[in-house]
């Protein structure tokens, strides 16, 4: 199923997904920015069934795990022939949805946005067979530390957080460049009317028409908010673009 109008696809984003429920997609991705980004010919997805490589009577695509345990895993010999049938461009990332893989980031997807766009694999069950991700040099990706019961909502995640980087995507060019992560901080409190809430005002200065009181306002609560929750993504910004303070040390 490719759910794209565009036939020029050389240089559209495109996602490619392997999973064994193609009827999953676009689904959430069908909707508002990213669905209606979809629908113009902005980028291109292609959900690709996994079970059409299956070769037996009953198409199976999964086996027990060798040396035993509980469940089931995908078959290396079906996921090969379904990788290799999706005649992926060399260029092109290969992802496998994975708890064990490198947990995802936004520096992460601005590069994937940026690039041509990837092969992803829903696996499904225990997992896939080891030697298919080697094989086939699949990277491993997470979307944290979590397990779900399928790939397929982790390459949606992925996939919407690429495609309303894409140009034209999204309204505003700006709102992708303030946002949490941009600058290694979460974002800072957003407020729109009523201008008074259950006896709770927005913050004075934001309604003072003052820009550089608003930016600096904004920052001051982007770097309290980060330092508060995330100390690990504080600790892990560059120095340079750090605000002395005198918790810094
Ligand atoms: N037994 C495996 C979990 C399998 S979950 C383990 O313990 O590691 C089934 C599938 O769901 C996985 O193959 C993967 O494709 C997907 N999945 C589950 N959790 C995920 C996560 N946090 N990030 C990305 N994909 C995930």
């Amino acid at each position: 199923m490719t759910i794209s109008t565009t036939t020029s696809s050389t240089t559209i984003w495109r996602a490619t997904v392997l999973t064994l429920f193609p009827e999953m997609f676009p689904g959430p991705l069908g909707v508002s920015l990213a669905g209606k980004a979809l629908a113009s010919g902005l980028w291109a997805l292609e959900a690709r069934d996994i079970r059409d490589q299956a070769t037996d009577r009953h198409r199976s695509v999964d086996d027990t795990p060798a040396g035993g345990g509980p469940g089931m895993v995908l078959r290396a010999d079906v996921l090969a022939a379904a990788i290799d049938a999706a005649e992926i461009a060399p260029r092109r990332p290969r992802l496998l949805m994975s708890p064990r893989g490198r947990p995802l980031t936004q520096s992460r997807v601005r590069e994937l946005a940026a690039g041509p766009g990837p092969l992803i694999v829903c696996g499904r069950f225990e997992g896939v067979d080891q030697r298919v991700i080697e094989a086939r040099n699949l990277e491993e990706v997470s979307i944290g530390d979590y397990v779900l019961s399928g790939g397929e909502i982790a390459a949606l995640a992925l996939i919407d957080a690429c495609v309303r980087l894409l140009p034209g995507v999204m309204g505003k060019v700006e709102s992708g460049a303030e946002e949490s992560f941009s600058e290694g901080l979460l974002e800072y409190p957003q407020y729109t009317r009523p201008q008074s809430f259950e006896g709770v005002p927005i913050p004075d200065i934001l309604l003072s028409g003052d820009h550089a009181k608003v930016a600096a306002w904004r920052r001051t609560e982007a770097e309290a908010l980060t330092r508060a929750r995330r100390p690990d993504l504080w600790a892990a910004r560059p120095n340079q673009a750090r605000t002395k303070s005198t918790t810094d040390g």
